[in-house]
């Protein structure tokens, strides 16, 4: 296993023990939640307590919870179920919502990086558009966005709402109804839960989106034999992420200040969407002159993990989507760095972040414009 100090877990995040534990006895039985027989059976009943484990982390009707591979594909089953009708995306969505249809509208952001409420209702003044998308947490920027406010602006305008709620989720608090969401993705390993499994949550609209056919599975809503082990380590990982909340925000909220604090007794340092509601665990900064590509490969070299906001294609960093969304120069937006924290993460691992920063700032001085 790999000794880096691992601040990166707005990518992934390391499967919680007590999940591990319940994975490694379930992946031992041949479990298809869909046949009648006994071990069929014990599957389905296995699925059955998963869902309601994340039924009850965003306070939402058992059986309107769909299981699926995660939340891209959660993502795009909502956004190709509208395709032929105009839909309202914000500018700050993950690729999974931006790259799913072709034409989707885009609504501005401010500076901090939260949707602009007069803008979106002129949109939706304007296109009359079937469905709105805004995510509920940023992953680049930890941003919340105000869910309740959005939905029940579509909702004045005829829209149906969906919210990517990947980086809210064991993080803040999510509650279907009162925030009047319709379509809610989520993905079970950012809070401590597998890779590949997640949910399609339905709010009370009526409407099921469903883009994979087959099988009956997930009451025809997704076809394709259940990922038992997947589903049973996603529902463990949120009775967990429910349970510890208080604890989570209160931990990372301290990890948070101490990084930010420091950071900002550095000449150059720039720390983005202070001025906005942010989850605790994310922080995301550049600093003038050099190039997130750089640092980043300084920070690997030197045992930290940790990522930058912009996404890497072909081997070419291009600027963060988000932080131009936000008026960001494309230096700028080339430039971030993101930490995310979590459930394993200890003083000691900010500790040696800062302490590894500190070795590379002296080091790469003159080249910072301070
Ligand atoms: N939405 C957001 C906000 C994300 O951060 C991610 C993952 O990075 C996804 C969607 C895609 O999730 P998955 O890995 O489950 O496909």
């Amino acid at each position: 296993m790999s000794n880096q100090t691992y601040l990166d877990y707005n990518a992934t995040c390391p499967l919680k023990p007590e999940v591990f534990d319940v994975l490694q006895h379930v992946m031992r039985e041949p479990h298809n939640a869909s046949s009648v027989h006994q071990t069929g059976r014990a599957a389905n009943m296995l699925v059955e307590k998963a869902r309601e484990q994340i039924a009850a982390l965003v306070n939402a009707p058992t059986n309107q919870v769909i299981f699926n591979s995660g939340a891209t594909e959660g993502n795009n089953t909502v956004i190709q179920h509208f395709k032929d009708e105009p839909i309202l995306v914000s500018a700050i969505e993950h690729d999974a919502v931006l790259k799913a249809d072709d034409d989707l509208i885009i609504i501005p952001v401010d500076d901090n990086g939260t949707v602009k409420l007069d803008e979106l209702e002129a949109l939706l003044k304007e296109h009359k558009p079937a469905l709105v998308s805004v995510m509920y947490a940023n992953n680049e920027t930890g941003v919340i966005q105000p869910i309740a406010d959005i939905s029940a602006l579509a909702h004045k305008h005829g829209a149906l709402f969906h919210c990517d709620a990947v980086q809210a989720a064991g993080r803040i608090e999510i509650d279907i109804p009162a925030l009047g969401i319709d379509f809610l993705t989520l993905s079970s390993h950012k809070f401590g839960g597998p890779q590949g499994v997640g949910a399609l949550v339905l709010g009370l609209c009526g409407v099921t989106p469903t883009l994979l056919h087959g099988g009956g599975q997930e009451k025809s809503a997704r076809a394709g034999t259940e990922n038992v082990a997947g589903i049973v380590g996603f529902g463990k990982a949120a009775e967990l992420a429910k349970a510890g909340l208080n604890d989570f925000r209160a931990q990372t909220g301290i990890f948070q200040t101490t990084l930010e604090d420091k950071l900002k007794t550095y000449g150059g340092v720039h720390i983005y969407a202070q001025g906005a509601e942010r989850v605790s665990n994310t922080t995301l900064f550049s600093i003038n002159g050099l190039s997130s590509e750089t640092l980043l490969m300084a920070f690997d070299l030197d045992g930290i993990a940790v990522s930058n906001g912009s996404a890497c294609s072909s081997g070419k960093v291009e600027p963060s989507h988000v932080l131009k969304a936000m008026g960001a120069s494309d230096e700028a937006a080339s430039g971030a760095i993101r930490v995310s924290t979590g459930w394993k993460t200890t003083p000691e691992d900010i500790e040696a972040f800062l302490n590894v920063w500190h070795k590379l700032y002296e080091r790469m001085k003159d080249k910072i414009n301070a």
